[in-house]
């Protein structure tokens, strides 16, 4: 994919350059709080790495994506999500992507209807 000419939001995250309500880093991802939460937990998992989507991802982030999918149920648990947890990424203008950094949706707190719509 064409590199972005402006940072986006989640990389200013990232380089501390805007504040977010971080509840998980390590030197792979960092996980914060949406700042327009859709249910009571609305967290974000994203890679320090930018990569703009699941379509822009390559054979050698395997580790990397594999490393944010088992990180989300400790997120989950360390917030208090024992009745269940859904993850979402939207990809691309079609999927409802509004930041071109990958991000994983991590929401709970509330039953989630089906389809989301
Ligand atoms: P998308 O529509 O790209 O899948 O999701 C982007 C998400 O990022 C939205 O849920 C939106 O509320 C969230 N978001 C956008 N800007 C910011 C920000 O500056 N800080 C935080 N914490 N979340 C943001």
């Amino acid at each position: 994919m064409t590199p972005l000419a402006e940072k986006t939001v989640f990389k200013k995250i990232i380089d501390r350059e805007i504040p977010a309500n971080i509840v998980y880093e390590d030197d792979l991802c960092l996980a914060f709080h949406d700042i327009d939460p859709k249910a009571p937990v609305h967290v974000l998992l994203i890679p320090k790495k930018e990569i703009q989507n699941l379509s822009d991802a390559d054979p050698e982030d395997q580790s990397l994506l594999g490393h944010m999918l088992l990180k989300i149920p400790e997120i989950a648990e360390q917030l208090g999500l024992d009745d269940g947890f859904r993850v979402i990424t939207n990809n691309g203008a079609g999927g409802g992507q509004d930041v071109y950094h990958l991000h994983f949706h991590l929401m709970g707190g509330r039953k989630l209807n089906w389809p989301p719509g």
